[in-house]
């Protein structure tokens, strides 16, 4: 498939995502500027990644390591690689030094082996399960403390953020009430001055949310079917 194919469609739902995240920035005053698109190709074909590539995304997420590595086998531009998904602790080795960033750092026997792999230092986002589902990977809210004290000694960690999923739901409140709280929590860690965990970042918003994690102070999104679309869609 040449990656033409999709461009057009990919480069119209990229004008359409612009203009809300434009939108979303003016409402509360922030610039756009600061909001880095992370394109989900999870469920795409790497000729579909190439396509967002080709109508100016630099940020690739993917959630699983067979995925990823796919990816940057077929892609040559440069691309910031972030990952998003849940991470086994036995796959580190092979994924660190491929990606930019870890958006999913959720317990301590992965950060010791990041730190164990990496050659230098990885930006990371600590990843919290703020609305408490169980379905839902991440640290509560009660263990950050203790979570970033213990960091300190792993030098090849170096905490941009925090990272949350809001529930997948209509009521517009809760998932407010989980960015902001996650927000609320960044502030208190930003706050402590850690070198190594500067943590002025949030990961948060998805192709339901976005608009809202903007409004609550989201530096990273990461949009998945509104942008780049799914399998069963290109198949078509
Ligand atoms: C799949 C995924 C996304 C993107 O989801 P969409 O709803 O398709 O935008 C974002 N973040 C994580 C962690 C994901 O697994």
């Amino acid at each position: 498939m040449k990656s033409s194919d999709n461009m057009e469609q990919v480069e119209q739902r990229l004008v359409t995502i612009q203009k809300q995240i434009h939108d979303a920035c003016e409402k509360v005053n922030r610039s756009s500027d600061d909001i880095t698109l992370i394109a989900v190709t999870k469920q795409v074909s790497s000729a579909r990644a190439q396509s967002l590539l080709d109508v100016g995304i630099k940020d690739l997420g993917e959630n699983r390591l067979e995925g990823l590595l796919e990816k940057q086998e077929t892609i040559e531009d440069p691309v910031n690689w972030h990952f998003i998904g849940n991470l086994q602790t036995r796959k580190v080795k092979e994924l660190v030094d491929t990606i930019n960033c870890l958006h999913s750092l959720d317990r301590m026997s992965l950060a010791k082996e990041v730190h164990k792999r990496a050659s230098k230092p990885l930006d990371c986002f600590v990843q919290v399960n703020v609305s408490g589902e169980e379905s839902k990977s991440g640290i509560t809210p009660d263990e950050v403390d203790v979570f970033f004290d213990q960091l300190a000694a792993y030098e090849n960690i170096h905490v941009i953020g925090l990272m949350t999923m809001a529930p997948n739901t209509d009521d517009e409140s809760i998932v407010r009430n989980t960015f902001s709280s996650l927000r609320k929590l960044r502030d208190k860690i930003a706050a402590k001055g850690l070198s190594y965990a500067p943590c002025t970042k949030l990961s948060m918003g998805m192709s339901n949310d976005f608009t809202i994690a903007i409004e609550e102070g989201a530096t990273h999104i990461r949009i998945g079917t509104a942008l780049a679309g799914s399998e069963s869609e290109e198949t078509e």
